[in-house]
């Protein structure tokens, strides 16, 4: 996708951007300082009312709270989803706080501890079982405080979802009970100790292929088909992960959801719904549903040229969006869309026309937002937006890194 394209996602008055129905310089003067991340509340809503009209009816929709755990964006998804997932104690009190009801958070993630797990039990939470110890501290917590933990099991399959940016399933993993291993689990604990509701399986993160979410999808209902047979009751809770992606680079197109969604409502007819008629289906999205909200606004410090190159020296940088540093796990440094949020459409004179090099104001080589980009020339307190920052931006980012001030978020 283009950097128009992600304009266009905005609109724009004459030579500015606008976000939320606001130019940016009126934003940026009601925000009070720089840099700053703007989500656009409306576009959170309207890609969650995308994602329905796409998905069967019976499959229910998540929020994974840490693609961004901000309140208030937290707040606005539990008006708009089925549910919230959590994956630190931390996370758990800001789902809480929307007053979501309980039994519709669930709590993933390796390494919880017996404060968290002792928390999620005392809420009422679905606890996502990542290991046999972990089955063990929560039987344990749910008798220290005569709870019945209420409990699903993340399943490592041994299958891979190719094509995820991330990949967090198949082969050896932290994260989930290998699969081979579920069945002598359940047929360790006793119902009367732990209500096991089903499974979860979450393999992988930024897939932007069909056909691959599609495969991942058909398998993982077959797993848990197999599965099933050694739960005490029927599945009530199948949860199959999500990993949709977002066109980041030129290269990336859009994930055909429309086609997910079918091909997600065929298999569930053809395989589960008579065979395991009182689970509830979800799926778990964090990425897709507030990423392409967001902007990450910078303003330029400093200008200038070295050696024949041209370089513009922003007020933001890896401590505040670290992925479109490249450093947030991407294999290939590739360019976030960006612009000039103050001077769209401006082409320049011939005479300074050429790319720009668009670093942070970080004292490492690492600090760079953009290698080489097709901007207008750069002047002092310009703008430089970069789009795509809804998710995994401030929160995923390095903030204590040189020391600088934390940057204001705002939700429009
Ligand atoms: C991170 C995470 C998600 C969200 O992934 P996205 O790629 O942002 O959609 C969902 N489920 C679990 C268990 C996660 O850890």
């Amino acid at each position: 996708m283009r950097t128009e394209d992600h304009l266009a996602a905005f609109g724009r008055d004459g030579g500015e951007l606008v976000v939320a129905g606001i130019p940016l310089g009126r934003l940026a003067a009601r925000v009070g300082s720089t840099p700053f991340f703007a989500y656009d509340r409306a576009a959170i809503t309207a890609r969650v009312g995308e994602v329905r009209t796409a998905l069967p009816d019976r499959v229910g929709l998540g929020y994974a709270v840490k693609a961004n755990p901000m309140p208030a964006v937290v707040q606005h998804l539990s008006g708009l989803v089925d549910s919230l997932d959590v994956a630190s104690a931390g996370e758990l009190a800001v789902a809480l706080d929307t007053g979501h009801d309980a039994s519709r958070i669930s709590f993933a993630g390796p390494g919880k501890t017996d404060a968290e797990l002792r928390r999620a039990v005392a809420a009422g939470v679905i606890v996502e079982v990542e290991s046999r110890t972990e089955m063990q501290r929560l039987v344990r917590t749910g008798k220290e405080l005569a709870v019945l933990p209420r409990a699903a099991i993340r399943v490592n399959p041994a299958f891979a979802v190719k094509g995820s940016g991330m990949r967090m399933g198949g082969g050896p993993q932290q994260f989930g009970v290998d699969a081979e291993l579920v069945p002598a689990l359940l047929g360790e604990v006793s119902p009367a100790d732990v209500d096991v509701l089903g499974f979860h399986v979450f393999a992988g993160s930024q897939n932007l292929r069909a056909d691959i979410l599609v495969e991942a999808q058909a398998r993982t209902v077959e797993l848990v088909l197999e599965l099933s047979e050694h739960l005490h009751d029927e599945a009530r809770y199948v949860n199959l992960g999500g990993g949709f992606g977002i066109p980041y680079f030129e290269k990336d197109e859009r994930l055909d959801l429309a086609h997910v969604g079918e091909r997600l409502g065929a298999l569930l007819d053809e395989q589960l719904v008579d065979r395991l008629p009182e689970a509830e289906v979800c799926l778990e999205l964090g990425r897709y549903l507030v990423g392409e909200s967001g902007v990450y606004v910078t303003r330029v410090v400093d200008v200038k040229e070295s050696r024949g190159e041209a370089y513009a020296v922003v007020d933001g940088g890896m401590h505040h969006q670290l992925a479109a540093s490249g450093n947030f796990g991407q294999v290939i440094r590739r360019n976030y869309p960006m612009a000039l949020g103050n001077r769209l459409g401006d082409t320049g004179s011939e005479t300074d026309a050429g790319p720009v090099t668009v670093v942070g104001c970080l004292c490492t080589p690492l600090d760079l937002l953009g290698d080489h980009v097709e901007l207008p020339r750069p002047e002092v307190d310009d703008l430089v937006v970069i789009f795509q920052a809804g998710a995994y931006g401030l929160t995923a980012s390095p903030t204590a890194f040189l020391g600088h001030d934390a940057p204001v978020e705002v939700l429009l």
